[in-house]
């Protein structure tokens, strides 16, 4: 790939910015609590915590075009997890309930960094749940949000006055608008317009099949539509979660990669599994950490969401 100076962040006026003023001794706050609540909640919940899994033959093979990243070992190639999918879906075999703080590798093309909320190495609190319908993963997602928000801004009332004093607690139930009747009125910018609108948190709900990975499951009784959802920030802040029910049959998988043209050689080990009736019914999804902690703090760019932030198109330590 081409090597462009400009592209270099320099790293001693990026260190002098972290100690320059309490930004970030008070972003370092914020986003401790949000983990400390996120985890509490998730065990009270009855979740139990997988460790994040960095390096795998197989990943998400996601939905837009980004740069691979992979590793080559003894022959064989190690992808850098994209996000946990399949590991999600084979530890609810083990335990009902899980989650994983997952960090991803995702190289955006640099136009992405306009859109202000994408890195190119997040967090994700990702979880799944056997036997579920997405409703059930939607409600404790709801009250997740819910809970961290509140409890943060009862414990650091101060920093969020500073930083965002208007930031409220949703309310349950949240909005749920189908993507098909959201693009009839807003055509393909839907999101972008529908989240500069709104004032709190909505979900995205049936999404067009070829617009997703095909582990999301197909609506059987709608088969052009999905059983996933988006939830999308207020305020512009956009998406924040991607989850829903999963495919697990292993007729139906081949059918949806013949779909979205997957390489089933890449994807051998997830096809053994499924060929096995190892996959089981179950339903996820996977809330970004830096970008709940923008929408927390209200802030411009996700580059400030956290410390040693990859942006893309930058070079950055
Ligand atoms: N984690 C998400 C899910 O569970 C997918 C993603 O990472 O984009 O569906
Ligand atoms: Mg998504």
């Amino acid at each position: 790939m081409e090597r462009l100076e400009k592209r270099k962040v320099d790293t001693v006026s990026l260190v002098k910015s972290y100690v320059e003023n309490d930004y970030y001794s008070n972003l370092l706050i914020i986003q401790s609590s949000i983990l400390q609540s996120m985890r509490e909640f998730m065990i009270s919940e009855g979740f139990l915590e997988i460790l994040p899994v960095i390096i795998s033959p197989i990943t998400d093979p996601l939905n837009h075009d980004i740069f691979d990243a992979s590793i080559d070992y003894y022959g064989y190639s190690y992808s850098i997890t994209k996000s946990m999918i399949l590991q999600k879906q084979v530890s609810t075999l083990v335990t009902d309930r899980i989650f994983s703080m997952s960090p991803n590798l995702r190289l955006e093309l640099e136009n992405r960094y306009e859109d202000k909320r994408h890195l190119i190495e997040f967090v994700q609190m990702d979880m799944e749940v056997a036997n579920a319908k997405r409703e059930e993963v939607m409600d404790i997602m709801e009250r997740l949000l819910i809970r961290i928000i509140s409890e943060i801004t009862v414990k650091h009332t101060k920093i969020i006055e500073k930083y965002n004093s208007g930031l409220v607690i949703p309310k349950k139930n949240f909005k749920r608008i189908r993507v098909q009747d959201a693009i009839e009125k807003y055509g393909d910018s839907y999101e972008k317009i529908l989240s500069a609108n709104a004032k709190e948190p909505f979900w995205l709900i049936d999404i067009p099949i070829m617009d997703r990975e095909f582990y999301d499951k197909q609506n059987p009784n709608d088969p052009d539509f999905l059983l996933d959802f988006d939830l999308i920030y207020p305020f512009g802040y956009g998406e924040a979660i991607s989850g829903g029910e999963r495919e697990h049959e292993y007729d139906q998988i081949i059918k949806r990669m013949d779909l979205k043209g997957n390489s089933k050689n890449i994807f051998k080990d997830y096809l053994d599994l499924s060929k096995e009736g190892l996959l089981k019914p179950t339903a996820g999804c996977g809330i970004g950490i830096e970008r709940l902690t923008r929408y927390i703090l209200g802030l411009e760019h996700i580059e400030k969401a956290r410390l040693f932030a990859k942006s893309p198109g930058k070079i950055s330590i």
